[in-house]
């Protein structure tokens, strides 16, 4: 028996963080964030000196950091050397930045194995003992576990977008760059605005978070 794996993509303010982790703790799944890991990723490099645009340099931090996921819905953090560091891949310095990493073709496929084998690990094991994981990203559905129980692609009008993360305190300038710029550069090596065949779309324009879990959850229980 191997745990059931729900796959949720779709760009910045859609609410897939706050939804997939709802998911995952109605269900007693593992939540796992696979943007943290770019963002660890990112942060490593900048503490380290490490030039963003320097490809192998960033790609061979990347291999080489030590980091420990805590999948956690009710408290996922994130550990480098073993320093909690779920704060600080949070700040704008990061966010400013992780799409250099992101971008990388070299650490990128480094990072996509990271994230394929936490899922392995969540079906057979893990935090979730086994009963699965609910994963978020920008590709999860695509690149990541295209065979998933449940692939969803969240998506929501771009005003709507920006007022959402607006709403979560930062200045006007700031908030438009973080949503749409680093969606647009992200764009250039994954696509997350259309769904993949076999993905569902829910958009959570006119959605409270209540809805559109629901609407995953009513997903999850069609298919497993
Ligand atoms: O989801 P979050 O905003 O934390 O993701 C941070 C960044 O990590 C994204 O802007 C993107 O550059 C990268 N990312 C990605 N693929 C994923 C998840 C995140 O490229 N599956």
């Amino acid at each position: 028996m191997t745990g059931i794996v729900i796959a949720i993509d779709g760009p910045a303010g859609t609410g897939k963080s706050t939804v997939s982790r709802e998911v995952a703790r109605r269900l007693g799944l593992a939540y796992f964030d696979t943007g943290a890991t770019y963002r660890v990723a990112t942060l490593t490099c900048l503490r380290e000196g490490v030039d963003l645009t320097a490809t192998s340099d960033v790609a061979a931090m990347v291999a080489t950091m030590n980091v420990e996921l805590v999948l956690d819905p009710r408290n996922p953090h994130v550990m480098l050397d073993g320093e909690d560091v779920s704060q600080l891949i949070r700040t704008d310095t990061v966010a400013l930045s992780v799409s250099k990493v992101a971008t990388n073709l070299e650490a990128r496929p480094i990072l996509q194995q990271m994230q394929r084998d936490v899922i392995a690990g969540e079906t057979e094991g893990g935090f979730s003992g086994g009963k699965g994981v609910c994963a978020e990203g920008r590709d999860v559905t695509t690149a990541i576990a295209p065979d998933a129980t449940v692939r969803v692609l969240l998506t929501a009008d771009e005003d709507v977008r920006v007022a959402r993360r607006a709403g979560e305190g930062a200045d006007a300038a700031t908030v438009r760059e973080a949503v749409l710029g680093r969606d647009k550069q992200d764009s250039t090596v994954v696509s997350f605005h259309e769904a993949a065949d076999g993905v569902v779309t829910v958009d959570t324009t006119h959605l409270t978070i209540d809805e559109a879990v629901q609407a995953i959850l009513d997903l999850a229980a069609e298919r497993s």
